[in-house]
């Protein structure tokens, strides 16, 4: 497999993608990344807001961007995560948690918007494995 794994350095909060432990870019802190479990995020091709990456929300903690049609990996230990998106002005979004434990130890996330009459909402909802694009 070949994507990156997204990191967010627990020092200075410096958001990257690596492929597996590292020295943080910004603050040169030794990273270990969680081995727990793996939380798979893919954004939906949308003709909204195309130009624009979500915002990647993990319990409250911002986690970057995610480009149209992208897909994120974020390694997590054990536990119980909520997943909020922005996409610019589009700050609604019905929020998705999961649940991550040793029987379960890899999450599938896919994440689209709603167009709506007098606002877009963006969805979260949980997908197999086999919905993910491969990458
Ligand atoms: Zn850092």
């Amino acid at each position: 497999m070949s994507a990156l794994l997204r990191s967010k350095c627990p020092k200075c909060g410096n958001v990257q993608d690596v492929a597996g432990d590292y020295t943080c870019s910004k603050c040169n802190a030794g990273i270990t990344l969680p081995k727990d479990g793996v939380i798979q995020i893919y954004r939906m091709g949308s003709p909204i807001g195309v130009a624009v990456g979500y915002g990647v929300y993990l319990n409250g903690n911002p986690c970057g961007h995610l480009g149209n049609t992208e897909t994120i990996r974020i390694p997590v230990p054990y536990g119980t995560y909520t997943l909020h998106f922005t996409c610019g002005a589009t700050r609604r979004c019905q929020d998705l948690t999961v649940e991550i434990t040793p029987e379960n130890r890899y999450a599938y996330v896919k994440a689209r918007i709603k167009m709506g009459f007098w606002t877009n909402t963006i969805i979260a909802e949980a997908c197999a494995a086999s919905d993910m694009p491969a990458v």
